[in-house]
Order: C-alpha cells, then sequence, then structure tokens
C-alpha cells in the first residue's frame, strides 16, 4: 500500500517550530489589545458567490485559485450550493459585520483574526496552499470616521511596532495610492491608451492583461518589460484632489510617528476592492516570495457585497513567512525547559528505580504547580547519558538519586554557566526560575 502523505502545498508544523508559532500569535494578540483590536473568527468556508463578487471574479485568486465545490444538498427541498474554502479573509469579515449590523452601534470596528487561508497556488518556499494569515480591518460608518486617513496611518504604524516587536528587522513599507474606483478607471484607460504603442515587445501575460485590466500589467515581474513599464504613466497622476489629500494626509502622519516608508508608484495589489492606500511589507530574506504581509483601504466593498456604506481599511500578514523570517534570523532558538529532573540509582535494584522514579514524578508535579516547565528523565538512571538528554532540551538539570532523597538536598547544574550548586528542596523553584547562568 502506498504511504500517505500531507496534500501538496499543505504541512504538518511540529514541534519545535509550533512554539514559535505560539509565540508570534501571542505577541500579535498583545500588540492588537494595545490598539483596542477585538478579534473575530468566522468559518473557513463561505458561499462562493462572497468571494466573486467582493474579491473580484477577474482577480488571479477568484478566477485560478479557490477550492470550490458543490455542497449536495440532503433533503429534495434545498438546493446545491457552491462553498469555497476562504482564500482570505477580509470579505468573510465584512460579511460578518453586514450580517450582525455592526454598524448600527455608530462605533468604529476594529477586529482582528488569524487563522488559516486556502489558494490553489503553485508550491514553493513561502508559498503554500493552506497558509495562515493574522490579519485585522477598521470598519465603520463614514461619520465614526472609518475614511479618515489617521486610520490608514495609525494602521501602518501599528504594523511597524508589530513586526519590531516580533524582532523582524529589516522590513520595508512600500506604499502607493489607488484611488477611488472613479480615479482607477481613468488611470485604466489612460494606461490602455499608453499601451498600444508598446505592447507588442512585452510579454504575453501582459498583452493578454493590456486588454482584460492594464492596472495589472504593472505587477509583471519578467526582466526585459520593466523599462517599458516603467515609463508608463503613473497612478499618481490619475488621481482627483479628494484622494490627493486623503493620500498627503497618510504620508504626513506616518512621517509625524516617524514610520518610514518608500512610495512605489506601481503598487497596486491583487484584488479588486482595494481603493486609495495601498501598502505592503517586505522583507529581503524571503526570496521571491518577498511580501511579508499586504492591504489598504477597500471603501466600496460592503456596498459590493450589498452591505451599507462603510469604508475600511484593513491587512493580512502571511504568518509562514513571518516564521521563515524570524529562523533565517536566528532568533528562533526553541526555548528550553526550566528544568530536567534525572533520577538516579542502581539499574539491577528494580525497587530502588521504582522509588526513584515515583520520587522524580513528585517532585516535578511540585515544580509544574509552582510554575516551572520540567522534563523527567528518560530512565537511564546513569548520570551521563542524563547530562546529555537534559543539555538539549533544559536550561538546569536536578540530579535525584538516594542521597539527594535522603538529605532533602538537591544538586543542580546549569548548563548555561556550568556552575554546580547543593540547593535545599524547598529553595528549588525559586533557584530554577531564574534565567540561564544566573
Ligand atoms: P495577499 O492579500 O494576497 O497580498 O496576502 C497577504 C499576505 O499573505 C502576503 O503578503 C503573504 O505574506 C501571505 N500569503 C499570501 N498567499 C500566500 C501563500 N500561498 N502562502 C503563504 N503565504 C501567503
Amino acid at each position: 500500500m502506498s504511504t500517505l502523505k500531507a496534500v501538496r502545498g499543505t504541512r504538518d508544523l511540529l514541534p519545535p517550530e509550533t512554539a514559535l508559532w505560539n509565540r508570534i500569535e501571542a505577541i500579535a494578540r498583545e500588540v492588537f489589545a494595545r490598539y483596542n483590536f477585538g478579534e473575530i473568527r468566522t468559518p473557513i468556508f463561505e458561499d462562493t458567490s462572497l468571494f466573486a463578487r467582493g474579491v473580484g471574479e477577474e482577480t488571479d485568486i477568484v478566477s485560478k485559485e479557490m477550492f470550490t465545490w458543490e455542497d449536495r444538498s440532503r433533503a429534495q427541498s434545498e438546493k446545491n450550493q457552491s462553498l469555497t474554502l476562504r482564500p482570505e479573509n477580509t470579505a468573510g469579515v465584512v460579511r460578518a459585520y453586514i450580517e450582525h449590523k455592526l454598524g448600527e452601534s455608530g462605533q468604529l470596528q476594529k477586529l482582528f483574526y488569524i487563522g488559516p487561508q486556502f489558494r490553489r497556488e503553485r508550491p514553493q518556499k513561502g508559498r503554500y496552499r493552506q497558509f495562515s494569515q493574522i490579519g485585522a480591518e477598521v470598519i465603520g460608518p463614514p461619520h465614526a470616521g472609518s475614511e479618515s486617513p489617521l486610520r490608514d496611518a495609525e494602521v501602518l504604524e501599528m504594523l511597524a511596532t508589530l513586526l519590531d516587536e516580533l524582532g523582524i528587522t529589516g522590513w520595508t513599507l512600500e506604499i502607493n495610492s489607488v484611488g477611488s474606483s472613479a480615479d482607477r478607471e481613468r488611470y485604466n484607460q489612460t494606461l490602455r491608451e499608453a499601451l498600444v504603442p508598446v505592447v507588442g515587445q512585452m510579454c504575453e501575460d501582459c498583452q493578454r492583461r493590456a486588454v482584460t485590466n492594464p492596472l495589472r500589467v504593472l505587477d509583471c515581474k519578467v526582466p526585459e518589460d520593466q523599462p517599458i513599464i516603467d515609463a508608463l504613466p503613473k497612478i499618481v497622476d490619475s488621481l482627483d484632489e479628494d484622494s490627493k489629500t486623503h493620500f498627503a494626509a497618510v504620508l504626513a502622519a506616518l512621517d509625524a510617528a516617524e514610520v518610514p516608508y518608500t512610495r512605489n508608484h506601481r503598487l497596486v495589489r491583487g484584488l479588486d476592492y482595494y481603493t486609495r492606500t495601498t501598502f505592503e511589507f517586505t522583507h529581503g530574506g524571503l526570496g521571491a516570495q518577498n511580501a511579508l504581509l499586504g492591504g489598504g483601504r477597500y471603501d466600496g466593498l460592503s456596498e459590493a457585497i450589498g452591505g451599507p456604506k462603510a469604508p475600511g481599511i484593513g491587512f493580512a500578514m502571511g504568518e509562514d513567512r513571518l516564521v521563515l523570517t524570524l529562523l533565517a534570523q536566528q532568533q528562533a532558538e526553541p526555548v528550553k525547559n526550566d528544568a530536567y529532573i534525572a533520577p538516579l540509582g542502581d539499574a539491577k535494584d528494580q525497587a530502588a528505580l521504582a522509588r526513584m522514579n515515583a520520587a522524580a514524578l513528585a517532585l516535578a508535579r511540585e515544580l509544574r504547580r509552582a510554575g516551572l516547565s520540567v522534563e523527567l528523565g528518560d530512565g537511564s538512571f546513569r548520570l551521563k547519558k542524563s547530562f546529555e538528554a537534559a543539555d538539549k532540551v533544559a536550561r538546569r538539570i536536578v540530579i535525584l538519586g538516594e542521597d539527594e532523597l535522603a538529605s532533602g538536598i538537591l544538586t543542580v547544574k546549569d548548563f548555561a554557566s556550568g556552575a554546580q550548586t547543593k540547593v535545599p528542596r524547598a529553595e528549588l523553584a525559586a533557584i530554577l526560575a531564574r534565567p540561564a547562568g544566573a
């Protein structure tokens, strides 16, 4: 029989790496709380039309990458329904915002999510078919201030803080404005005309995009096309006064908060719902898939899926890519346990060994209840083997032999300093709680 494996593009996350995932999520939750964001959890599958209408039929995600199936009805009275594993979470959040009438509170909704998303992309390093995003949305009726450029700047400043606190160094914030949908339409027309004389020299994809969705030409990565694209008209010149003023206010607030950014005239993002501010945080260490996160404003999304006017701004961060970046930065030393308890004894004396095992378990219980992380000996009852095993998983080893058990004085070795000390049992928890080497 052939062995079963995780499906292409999906993977198992195992310890110790999962500790890093948990640390990232804990820091994200803590930062979100400081900025007054609350958690939302939406289903991982939705009605297909949510994504078709919300994300856009013409986008790569909707046209090529969704996991969609016809869900069979169970009763004659029910109809089959087309369902899709969520390829992103913004559409689901806005659907929930509409469904639960969150706008009626008159308050701005500040919501974050952490969870898996699904896209049928060609798997490669940093690109998977099931991946995890950490994201947030600020959405609400215009009178709650949801259109304010201050919200854009606040979200960007929060992201800079979050990446710093995660320990990600060397990120770049790239920012652009794609204007209102009217601005974009105007720009698409300008681009279409500007492409006519040059598109014959461009790649096949660009030739197709020049007709279907000229904006997408700006995403082209083919080296020979780059000089042609760089010479095309820029979207900033198609923005109306309101969009220009909005963008200038976002940049001024970022300057005031000293958040560094780079303007990227070609950043238009792959989803149809974006308006005005769009951004990405990139990282050089990631190779081809260098976007850590992306986001922007989506002032017309709620209306596009049948809701009230509810401008908003949000982002989605690739958690898989945060992990890759941190691993590459070597900041991901596995977290070691506070102590390893090594019961020692005469291997030939079964009764003695059973007594030592029981004593080790009782001691571990005492320390774990005091809040320490503890691993129990491997049952070798041999000093050298116990030291080797302990050094891999714990900061200190506690030796528990017949003498220690009788005297209540335990031997503790600190692996960082190499120091070996005798510690009365009553003081053990306090000593083990100290940082390594202290
Ligand atoms: P997007 O909205 O497509 O820009 O996605 C936002 C972020 O999610 C990206 O910047 C990536 O960090 C991450 N991401 C998107 N697609 C994938 C994928 N297939 N595998 C891993 N991470 C992804």
